[in-house]
């Protein structure tokens, strides 16, 4: 088993001699217990969605919220999704997952409304998920199941995902625009798209990634990136938000440079359903107060 371990490996590598390395073994049979446990425990509902505000750096209104998969695995503890979304999809098994994590951000988002909570939530969408031409007809079945408009769903791809096979992508991306789905280009700035390609994306947002944001206020080089992804936004007709946004004056500065929206542990972690509730009720609905505080 080992010595097929790192057959795979050097398959993968450019390397002429890949030796098996200690622990390769035990982190492939956690993989494969992932992939194995993922159908019962969606039944279950092992997994959860976490939802984290986003607030209108002009108003403080929070009208919308991020979806995040969380996995308390009964062997393994917390799973990182970056962990187990990764083997899910090398196992061919992401459309499943996908299916149930817009479910549940459909159901949660129809039970807020109805609860007089307007939340406009998103959902990440992983690459292979934009190979699915069936995606677009699932999505338009759960808006009709939970009575939703289009506009109150939003739907996060990275550029990365786009660049795998960019025809294909633009074609599903396309669809869901037409329907009239909110899109977002996640992790901005991480990816290789060229301009020309981001001007034929059919988004609305970008989504800067934490790593340009995380230390706007120690480097100047960071700065530059965000401002100049800021105007370039605006000059294509995208709204910007900012994620990893952590202190009031990384808050002020983004504010200063004219980035619409701010998402990041200054205004909220991602929070299980009722803590969300709980948050949104307490505040009004707004951060108005942290407006105020950098203002
Ligand atoms: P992402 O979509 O870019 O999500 C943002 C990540 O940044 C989240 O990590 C969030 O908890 C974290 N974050 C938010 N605010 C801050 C902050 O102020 N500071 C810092 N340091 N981090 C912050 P998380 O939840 O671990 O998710 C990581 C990635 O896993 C996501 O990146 C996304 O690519 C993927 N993911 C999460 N949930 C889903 C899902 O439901 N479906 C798919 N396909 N991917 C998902
Ligand atoms: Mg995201
Ligand atoms: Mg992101």
């Amino acid at each position: 088993r080992r010595a097929e371990i790192a057959m795979y490996d050097a398959k993968d590598s450019q390397e002429w001699l890949v030796p098996y390395r200690a622990g390769r073994d035990e982190g492939h049979l956690r993989q494969l217990a992932i992939v194995a446990t993922l159908p019962a425990a969606l039944a279950r509902d092992e997994l959860t969605l976490h939802y984290q505000a986003k607030a209108d750096m002009g108003s403080g209104l929070i009208a919308q919220a991020e979806a995040l998969v969380r996995w308390l695995h009964p062997q393994f503890g917390f799973l990182p999704p970056d962990e187990f979304i990764t083997v899910i999809e090398q196992s061919g098994n992401i459309a499943m997952l996908t299916a149930w994590i817009i479910d549940r951000a459909a159901r949660q988002c129809r039970e807020w409304l109805s609860q007089g909570l307007d939340i406009k939530v998103s959902v990440n969408l992983s690459a292979l998920d934009l190979l699915n031409d069936e995606l677009p007809a699932l999505l338009e079945r759960c808006l009709h199941q939970y009575q939703l408009s289009p506009r109150q769903l939003g739907l996060e791809v990275t550029e990365s995902a786009v660049m795998r096979d960019p025809a294909s992508a633009l074609a599903v991306l396309a669809r869901l625009r037409e329907t009239g789905f909110g899109l977002s280009i996640d992790d901005f700035g991480t990816g290789y798209s060229s301009l020309a390609q981001l001007k034929r994306m059919p988004v609305d947002e970008l989504k800067i990634d934490k790593s340009f944001v995380l230390h706007l206020n120690e480097s100047s080089d960071d700065r530059v990136i965000v401002k100049s992804t800021i105007d370039l936004a605006h000059t294509l007709g995208l709204k910007v938000v900012a994620e990893g946004v952590e202190t009031v004056d990384a808050w002020h500065c983004l504010r200063q440079l004219g980035c619409d929206v701010a998402q990041g542990y200054l205004i909220a972690k991602p929070l299980a359903p009722a803590e969300f509730e709980r948050f949104l009720r307490a505040n009004g609905q707004s951060c108005v107060t942290l407006t105020e505080a950098a203002a």
